[in-house]
């Protein structure tokens, strides 16, 4: 089943009876070659791009609860391509690539709204940041342009431009990068991989991992023993616990991130705007409610839910950089379990045992991530070798202390990236 226009305003006209299933509902079998763990959106991601990019179909998508019910399903849907380090500039940039051409490919209107990202700055030495930043963006092939404070006034006139404490000086633009409807990723790769024979089986928990002399052999789940070939772990805030199950303890520590949306209001923001103080980060959507949220509850845990100190620094810091919405009213607020590694940026590895595979440490940037991520993922799993935008995201990293990519400039410490 193809979407289009035509098929909209037919089916509009003839009572919306041809819509299909967007994927079946199989059995699990008792074998496949590549078995996934996780439904979010790197599983599919890459369940999709085993298919597509490497002919390898004999797959399964474990996923314990529903398809896109974990973070891919919550997060605050920002994309961009603005990292600074290398390793993480070009994997991201590759991914913005994929992004640009997703709806096309997946035949799938994913949302996708280029409306650019701004970072903004309230000191000198954040400006000098932002300026390395944006030349670090632009080496790397990706746009960046430096706004003054008058240019940004231009583009985002409701900001406080003359907080006493965080004065607003400027801000690092990146117009390609933007936001996407977060659960519809999900549902297209779902769609796309369903499409190409991969089976999507949801409410299948795996319990245990089993390895023999070294060597992956399968899974257990709470629908049976399904024998593999490969495993490939893709479980986000959960990967710490599930490469347990392999008798790996993984560089990871799991952590609440809230997020907020407001009630629909008319048009106030047109642009996705990051504050460096106080770690806000807010857009509007397409429904009018303001999406918004800051930083991480500080605290380990596995819950999807977070706690009031967060709450009251988010909307104390919403109300300091744009006072106008004060008056907004919250309309719902949620979390989800990030993966954090030591350095903030994420693993696509070997594990050490033969056929199980990493995928983790994703942080709270990895939904901009899932195109890339499902590409690279799947290069490794189908061929053995790093895909060529990932060569840096090795486990290994941890253990040596080599080629560590600490974004924020935090140091070794979980919760501060
Ligand atoms: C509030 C919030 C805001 C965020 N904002 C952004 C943002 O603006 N931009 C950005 O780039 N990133 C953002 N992120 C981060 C991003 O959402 C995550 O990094 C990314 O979604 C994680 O990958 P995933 O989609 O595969 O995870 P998930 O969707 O969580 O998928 C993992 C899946 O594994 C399943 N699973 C776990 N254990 C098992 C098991 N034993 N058996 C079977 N299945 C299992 C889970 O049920 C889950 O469905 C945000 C996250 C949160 C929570």
């Amino acid at each position: 089943m193809r979407f289009s226009g035509w098929r909209v305003l037919k089916e509009g006209l003839t009572g919306n009876k041809g819509w299909a299933p967007h994927w079946r509902d199989p059995e699990p079998q008792p074998e496949y070659d590549v078995v996934i763990i996780g439904g979010g959106g790197h599983g599919l991601a890459t369940a999709y791009n085993l298919a597509k990019e490497h002919g390898i179909t004999n797959v399964a998508v474990l996923e314990k609860g529903y398809l896109g019910g974990g973070n891919v399903g919550r997060n605050t849907t920002i994309v961009r391509a603005n990292y600074y380090l290398p390793g993480n500039s070009e994997f991201y940039s590759h991914s913005l690539k994929q992004w640009e051409g997703l709806e096309e490919e997946l035949n799938y209107n994913v949302m996708m709204s280029q409306r650019g990202q701004i970072m903004v700055y309230h000191n000198d030495g954040q400006r000098d940041a932002m300026v390395r930043r944006g030349n670090a963006i632009i080496n790397q092939g990706d746009d960046a342009e430096l706004l003054s404070r008058e240019a940004l006034r231009k583009l985002v006139p409701i900001l406080n431009y003359d907080n006493a404490r965080f004065p607003i000086m400027g801000g690092l633009l990146q117009r390609r990068a933007g936001t996407a409807r977060h659960d519809a990723v999900a549902w297209g790769f779902a769609r796309g991989a369903d499409q190409r024979g991969v089976d999507l089986i949801q409410n299948c928990e795996v319990t245990g991992i089993d390895v023999e002399n070294g060597k992956v052999r399968g899974v257990q789940t709470s629908r049976g023993v399904i024998r593999a070939k490969k495993v490939a772990l893709a479980a986000a805030g959960r990967s710490g616990q599930v490469a347990a199950m392999a008798g790996l303890r993984l560089p990871i520590e799991s952590h609440v991130l809230q997020a907020f949306v407001s009630e629909g209001i008319k048009p106030v923001l047109d642009h996705v705007v990051s504050f460096a103080e106080g770690h806000l980060y807010v857009s509007q959507s397409d429904k009018g409610g303001l999406v918004f949220g800051s930083y991480l509850d500080f605290y380990s845990s596995y819950a999807a839910r977070g706690n009031l100190p967060m709450v009251e620094h988010t909307m104390e810091t919403c109300v300091s950089m744009v006072p106008a919405l004060a008056k907004a009213k919250v309309l719902r607020s949620w979390g989800g379990i990030m993966d954090m590694t030591p350095d903030g940026s994420p693993i696509i590895d070997h594990s050490g045992i033969e056929g199980l595979y990493l995928n983790c440490g994703w942080c709270y940037g990895g939904f901009k991530a899932i195109p890339g991520s499902g590409n690279a993922y799947a290069h490794l799993i189908a061929t053995d070798r790093p895909h060529g935008a990932a060569t840096k995201f090795k486990l290994d990293r941890f253990r040596s202390g080599q080629g560590l990519m600490d974004e924020e400039g935090t140091g070794a410490q979980h919760n501060l990236h």
